[in-house]
């Protein structure tokens, strides 16, 4: 919470999601039991799969794209509803339904999830949530538990299968999706946004395109002078010509140094140099008779 009282996310829906849940579920430990079972068997069967918010993660739309052999541009336009809000501090990624009557999700299949090993954190980890509090000093590491959803539609609970939530989180193979989530949350709740406010206009395009829209970022990185003025080790810079999880590595690190000011990147001492060059020649064009001036004992010392 910000000195004024307002919460600094107060337009960010997910945000105002997590602070419902922080107050209305049963929190839940790894070892914590449940009981559940989502197989074709059920009546409720790819139901719940239609006029639902998911909120994508750069991850997710890392994999759905490479999963679905398209741009990141591509899959933005077609796949995903990219809602503004006032106060917004990150961008809002969702997930476009179907035009269809039910706006049953575009990847579902009369077999189930047409995109099933790629599928967005959210669908793998249901009917499992996770929250965090944001208590701590640190701001984004505070306490982490998990709940259970339990909607009277989903049949699932009532099957005999019981599970831990570790077990369930094994099973969901999100390891690499938390890892990604955990990084891009330091991002998303950076002090920066306390201290200084929500991102404009041109930041927050910047902030989106290195996060989300990977094959503009993609443009910028290999086709401006960016490499020539910044020293990024060459293997990186191969790995990202062919990665994109190296690309999303590297604009987690420009996000930093660029939106937020931190000295996650280094500044090639040519263009240090071709910098402080240009600089003296500015200062020297708007002043030429003190730069004169400043020469002259120079030229005259012995
Ligand atoms: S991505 Fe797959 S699991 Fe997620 S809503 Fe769509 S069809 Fe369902
Ligand atoms: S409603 Fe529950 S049980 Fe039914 S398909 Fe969805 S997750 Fe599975």
């Amino acid at each position: 919470m910000s000195d004024d009282g307002k919460s600094p996310e107060a337009g960010d829906p997910r945000r105002l999601l997590e602070e419902k849940i922080l107050g209305d579920y049963d929190r839940l430990g790894p070892g914590d039991t449940f009981k559940f079972r989502c197989h074709p068997g059920v009546s409720c069967f790819n139901t719940c799969c239609a006029d639902v918010n998911i909120f994508l993660s750069p991850y997710d739309v890392l994999r759905l794209t490479e999963r679905l052999g398209i741009t990141s541009t591509e899959f933005l336009e077609k796949y995903t509803l990219l809602p503004v809000q006032q106060d917004m501090n990150t961008p809002v990624v969702l997930l476009r339904m179907g035009d269809n009557e039910a706006k049953s999700c575009q990847f579902l299949t009369e077999s189930g999830c047409g995109v099933y090993t790629d599928r967005p954190w959210p669908c793998r980890m249901y009917p499992v949530g996770l929250a965090s509090s944001r208590d701590t000093e640190d701001g984004f590491r505070g306490e982490r538990f998990y709940f259970l959803l339990k909607e009277s539609t989903c049949q699932g609970h009532r099957e005999a299968r019981e599970l831990t939530i570790q077990e369930w989180l094994d099973e969901q193979e999100v390891d690499a999706y938390d890892e990604w989530g955990e990084a891009y949350k330091e991002l998303s709740l950076h002090r920066y946004f306390d201290d200084v406010g929500p991102l404009q206009p041109s930041k927050m395009e910047m902030f989106f395109n290195a996060t989300y829209d990977l094959q503009k970022f993609r443009e910028f990185v290999f086709g401006s002078t960016l490499l020539d003025r910044f020293d990024v080790d060459e293997d990186f810079i191969h790995q990202m010509q062919t990665s994109n999880e190296a690309l999303l590595r590297f604009g987690f690190l420009w996000i930093r140094f660029a939106v937020f000011g931190e000295l996650t990147m280094r500044i090639r001492a040519e263009a240090e140099r071709a910098v402080q060059e240009r600089l003296e020649k500015i200062a020297r064009d708007k002043n030429p008779e003190s730069s004169e001036s400043s020469e002259s004992p120079q030229k005259d010392a012995p």
